[in-house]
């Protein structure tokens, strides 16, 4: 039997990224497409998180980019659909607070970082035969010949509004906020956030998130 290398999608497998900008529906469109699918889900943003959160938990300065990429790679994550440990520390809600996100563009900025955090991605995928996988490099980098590749997008209004309803906050400032993570994680050199010509774009400003499940649903099926 062929052994898949790590990274690789084969036909049997069936791996949707699912990119796009902070708010636009990501995380809540890839966990019930994984539930219909059958699959697992991945939140790569809180792997990112979790590095944040790890290094300003023990005080490394985050512009040193080799201390934070060492910590990244002694660090034992534990991700499941309910909760983010990072080194015996439960960090699930630690790693939405506004001072990790506030924060995690930078790191995310750090090559050695997104090195080492692509490895585990693929890892976990080629552990878990497939799934789901959300974040900003999926389509691009991380799984170049998934299953299916979706770019998801919304208003800037809209994703600010959506944010404010799971978290709370003014609405300018976490619109603020959203652009800025935007331009930085769109224009730093390694990965940066970009559409794909292979993916699909769907704005979810004005759809339920059950029709474009079913939509991407679809897709999948007549893909794998
Ligand atoms: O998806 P979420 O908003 O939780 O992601 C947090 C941050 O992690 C993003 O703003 C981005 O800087 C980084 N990220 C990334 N690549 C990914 C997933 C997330 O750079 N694949």
């Amino acid at each position: 039997m062929r052994k898949t290398p790590v990274g690789e999608v084969d036909n049997l497998m069936i791996v949707v990224a699912i990119d796009g900008p902070a708010g636009a529906g990501k995380s809540t469109i890839a966990k019930a497409l994984a539930a219909k699918l059958r699959v697992r889900y991945l939140d790569t943003g809180a792997m990112y998180r979790a590095v944040t959160f790890a290094a300003m938990n023990s005080g490394i300065d985050l512009s040193n980019q080799d201390l934070v990429a060492e910590l990244a790679r002694e660090s034992k994550m534990l991700l499941t659909d309910e909760s983010v440990v990072i080194n015996g520390l439960d960090a699930t809600s630690a790693i939405r607070s506004s001072e990790v996100t506030a924060a995690v563009s930078a790191v995310a900025a750090n090559s050695q970082v997104r090195t080492e955090l692509r490895e585990r991605q693929r890892r976990w995928i080629a552990d878990h035969n497939g799934g789901v996988v959300e974040g900003r490099d999926i389509g691009s980098v991380v799984f170049p010949d998934a299953t299916l590749k979706v770019y998801l997008t919304a208003s800037p209004i809209v994703r600010a509004k959506r944010r404010v309803a799971q978290s709370g906050g003014n609405v300018e400032e976490i619109a603020a906020a959203i652009a800025s993570r935007d331009l930085q994680d769109s224009s730093r050199s390694d990965s940066p956030l970009t559409q794909t010509d292979d993916a699909v774009t769907i704005d979810t400003s004005d759809r339920s998130i059950d029709e474009v499940v079913a939509q991407l649903v679809e897709m999948t099926n007549i893909r794998s």
